[in-house]
């Protein structure tokens, strides 16, 4: 197994969670960009989601409602912000689908 997240995933990495069910898992991102950080990943292992097809519809979904029941718990009231940084012109490092949600301090736009 070389995949970072999937070793996350599997315990063989340690990280700290903070959400998960059969389908996703969701942990504090180590280089954390706001006072909220967290990743949500699926369990499964998908590269990018240039890789997901319709067959994902379900899996997409449920890792953006996942996002929005952590951001809740989290308390984000003022808001927060879900980014999937995708191939190398988007900015992606970890090849293994993951949502960031980012909250805790105004975010402005556009990125960099
Ligand atoms: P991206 O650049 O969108 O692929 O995001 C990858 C994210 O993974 C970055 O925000 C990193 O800080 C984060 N990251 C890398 N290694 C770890 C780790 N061991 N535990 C938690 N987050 C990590
Ligand atoms: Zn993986």
């Amino acid at each position: 197994m070389s995949c970072l997240f999937c070793k996350i995933i599997a315990g063989i990495i340690p990280s700290n969670a903070l959400y998960q069910d059969e389908q996703c898992y969701a942990f504090a991102d180590i280089n954390p960009q706001a006072s909220t950080h967290v990743l949500v990943v699926p369990r499964k292992h998908i590269g990018s989601l240039a890789e997901t097809s319709e067959d994902d519809k379900d899996l997409l979904g449920h890792l953006v409602s996942a996002a929005a029941e952590i951001a809740r718990n989290k308390g984000l009231a003022k808001g927060y912000r879900l980014v999937i940084n995708t191939g190398d012109d988007g900015g992606q490092t970890v090849d293994h689908l993951h949502v960031h949600l980012l909250g805790g301090r105004h975010l402005t736009w556009p990125p960099g």
